[in-house]
């Protein structure tokens, strides 16, 4: 039996048949841009596994997507999604499509899944994924359940406010939100300040359209004081952000993925000395911070394929 898992995400969408064995044993994507609304891009991937999986047969659909409401089934307001409707009832649209049951979570907590089933949270029952990416997502599983929220819109930690003065003007209509600085246009925007008034930097040599958080990266690790600065600054506000959540939920088991969690222990060790004076007593010493185990493949493609095979 084989089950297809798609995550839709600010910049791709990306897809894979997943088989009994948890392979995926086809995958494909797109940029996200090529797409005007959701009914396209449900279409573009039946023609694609159509013409190129036809021999797959597809038991169920279990999709990852950003600003989810789990209880109705829909896409909601979604300040990274550039698609035509604020409101996209992603679930009717797909099974119209397919003809196949379909199932839709947000897309931080089909990653949580992921890394719950296949990853470095096999043996845990309460942990916390941190996706980072175009936007800044959490997935919480406690006491070995997905946590929904009241509303069915849980796992939104992009828009936990983390400057209450002079806070950035964030898609979701509010000032100060952690993604308008640590996700993908934030980082880019913190960049492009920095460079402008912090001094010498190799980063001005890039052009800077093409600047990317990869760049920055590699200009830290060789002790540029620009993007060292710029660095310091998406761990400082990861590693407060992050604490918000453990101190309330009394959560020691953190993981990160997504883009910038490819700097592995780079970005871990910083977001980890950043994180640390913010913490509990409780939590200081026991607190485990990691690498997502599935950084290099798609936990939210499993997660999401995961969930509608049970
Ligand atoms: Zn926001």
């Amino acid at each position: 039996m084989n089950y297809l898992g798609i995550d839709i995400g600010g910049t791709n969408v990306a897809y894979g048949i997943v088989n009994s064995n948890n392979e995926i044993v086809y995958s494909n994507s797109f940029k996200t841009s090529e797409f005007p609304n959701a009914k396209t891009c449900s279409k573009a991937i039946f023609d694609d596994l159509n013409e190129n999986a036809s021999q797959l047969k597809i038991q169920a659909i279990g999709i990852g997507a950003p600003s989810v409401n789990f209880f109705s089934q829909s896409i909601e307001n979604a300040p990274n999604l550039d698609w035509e409707d604020d409101i996209i009832p992603l679930k009717d649209i797909f099974e119209e499509q397919f003809e196949i049951s379909t199932k839709i979570i947000n897309d931080a907590n089909a990653a949580a899944i992921g890394e719950h089933i296949y990853g470095g949270a096999k043996d845990l029952e309460t942990f916390a994924m941190v996706t980072l990416g175009t936007g800044v997502g959490i997935g919480l599983v406690i006491n070995g359940e997905v946590y929904h929220g009241a509303n069915g819109t849980g796992g939104e930690f992009g828009h936990i406010c983390i400057d209450r003065v002079n806070g950035r003007e964030c898609g979701c209509g509010n000032y100060g939100c952690l993604e308008t600085y640590i996700g993908r246009d934030g980082i880019l925007k913190t960049a492009r300040q920095k460079i402008e008034f912090g001094g010498v930097t190799q980063l001005n040599k890039i052009i800077p359209s093409e600047l990317s958080a990869k760049d920055i990266f590699k200009f830290a690790r060789k002790e540029d004081p620009v993007a060292v600065d710029i660095v310091a600054q998406i761990t400082k506000d990861l590693g407060y952000a992050i604490s918000i959540i453990t101190n309330s939920l009394d959560i020691n088991n953190i993981f990160l993925f997504g883009g910038i969690a490819k700097e592995g222990n780079f970005i871990k060790k910083r977001t980890l000395k950043d994180l640390k004076p913010y913490l509990t007593a409780a939590l200081r010493d026991n607190i485990n911070l990691q690498i997502s185990e599935l950084i290099n493949e798609n936990p939210a493609i499993l997660g999401a394929a995961y969930m509608v095979k049970i």
